[in-house]
């Protein structure tokens, strides 16, 4: 058997509620007529889409792409598209929603592969961002928590699938 992971609690499940709450007025403020497209990253926005998305109380429409990335650890090296969005981007009001922003990798891939589809605007909201890992630049519009340069699990993060279902946010040490 493996050690288990150690796990430091970071964020609670208030703080958290509190920072959605913030995002969501941000967002009804700016989107409110533009009946938009919020386009979650699969699979660890679910959570963050599901509570951000009740409090959002206009018309919009859910998308939500997966991607696959090749080279381990827990960046990613080389990315591909596995599902894309359904829907006509073009000329529509995309809202990317994200988890964490590490590297930036993801999200510039996301970004560029979206503006390709000449959307009417294109922006960024993460609930987490850990810049002191960025290898590329990152424009983000909405932005939730800035974590530290450490591992983090739960609301919907995973490590190996593990401890998604965390109501908090926590920092994960890997013993032995
Ligand atoms: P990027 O480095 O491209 O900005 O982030 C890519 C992906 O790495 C994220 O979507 C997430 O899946 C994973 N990742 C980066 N930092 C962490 C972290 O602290 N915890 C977890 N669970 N995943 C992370």
């Amino acid at each position: 058997m493996g050690s288990q992971p150690k796990l430091t609690l970071l964020f609670t499940r208030d703080e958290i509620e509190a920072t959605v709450k913030r995002l969501a007025a941000e967002i009804r403020q700016d989107y409110r007529d533009k009946h938009p497209l919020l386009i979650g990253i699969l699979k660890g926005s679910f959570m963050f889409m599901a509570d951000l998305i009740r409090l959002l109380d206009f018309p919009l429409e859910v998308e939500f792409i997966r991607l696959s990335s090749y080279g381990g650890g827990k960046s990613p090296g080389r990315i591909k598209l596995v599902q894309g969005v359904q829907s006509e981007i073009k000329d529509r009001h995309a809202l990317v929603i994200e988890d964490i922003i590490d590297t930036g990798l993801t999200t510039a891939f996301v970004l560029e592969h979206l503006g390709k589809e000449k959307p009417a605007s294109l922006k960024l909201c993460t609930l987490t961002d850990k810049p002191s890992r960025r290898k590329v630049p990152v424009n983000i519009d909405y932005l939730g928590l800035t974590v530290p340069n450490k591992f983090i699990v739960g609301y919907g993060i995973d490590w190996n699938e593990r401890f998604r279902y965390l109501p908090g946010i926590y920092t994960m040490e890997s013993e032995g």
